[in-house]
């Protein structure tokens, strides 16, 4: 059976493999931008100018799935803290220019000062699945609970994983293997959604 091709609207050499992973079963075939990149013509970014998660992986689908003409996945996600009022929430990826690392950095200076009981956070994904053909859209969303941390601790992972400590299995996600944060984590819960109605034939594709 030839397998239907599905474009994974990411440059994130994170995200690409993670997402990979998780809906390897499915008969699907993977891209993802830098596929789809030449030397003399780089596919335009597209602009994430939403309030909302959701709203901002509708914007990455439609835009990428109709440029390339492919059934696209994309993906909004990012981190929320409590003493942060929810920051950096939808800016997680521009919340500082810099390095990932410069990112976390910063995240841990502003919270230098509020003590374990108010460290709670949370990541947060939704996907958006666009099929050019109908212009079907589908959203899937999932979060994983957890704790800022005071240092960072695993080299495992993108983003902040390093300073985010998950209770329910007492690591952080930069300490656990990409197989197991898919288990468990925020976009693992919301592609695992995407997987259910996929295998139940409930998305027109
Ligand atoms: P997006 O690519 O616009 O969804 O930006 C998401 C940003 O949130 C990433 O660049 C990371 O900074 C952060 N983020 C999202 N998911 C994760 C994760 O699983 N681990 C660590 N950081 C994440």
């Amino acid at each position: 059976m030839e397998k239907q091709k599905l474009l994974i609207a990411t440059r994130n050499k994170g995200k690409f493999p993670e997402i990979m992973e998780k809906l390897k079963d499915l008969p699907l075939e993977f891209f993802s931008l830098n596929d789809f990149d030449k030397s003399d013509f780089k596919i335009e970014e597209v602009e994430e100018t939403a309030m909302t998660f959701k709203g901002n992986a509708i914007i990455k689908a439609v835009a990428y799935g109709a440029k390339l003409n492919m059934l696209t996945l994309a993906d909004d996600s990012g981190l929320e803290i409590d003493a942060l009022s929810g920051r950096p929430g939808i800016f997680s990826a521009r919340y500082v220019e810099g390095s990932d690392q410069d990112r976390y950095e910063k995240i841990l200076e502003e919270m230098k000062d509020v003590p374990e009981e108010k460290r709670t956070a949370r990541f947060k994904c939704v996907i958006a699945i666009y099929n050019p053909k109908n212009q079907d859209i589908s959203t899937f969303e999932g979060k994983i609970e957890g704790v800022i941390l005071q240092k960072p601790k695993g080299t495992s992972g993108f983003g902040y994983d390093p300073i985010f400590f998950v209770p329910e299995i007492g690591e952080t996600l930069a300490e656990i293997e990409i197989g197991s944060k898919n288990e468990i984590d925020h976009r693992g819960r919301a592609l695992e959604k995407f997987k259910e109605a996929f295998l139940k034939n409930d998305l027109d594709l």
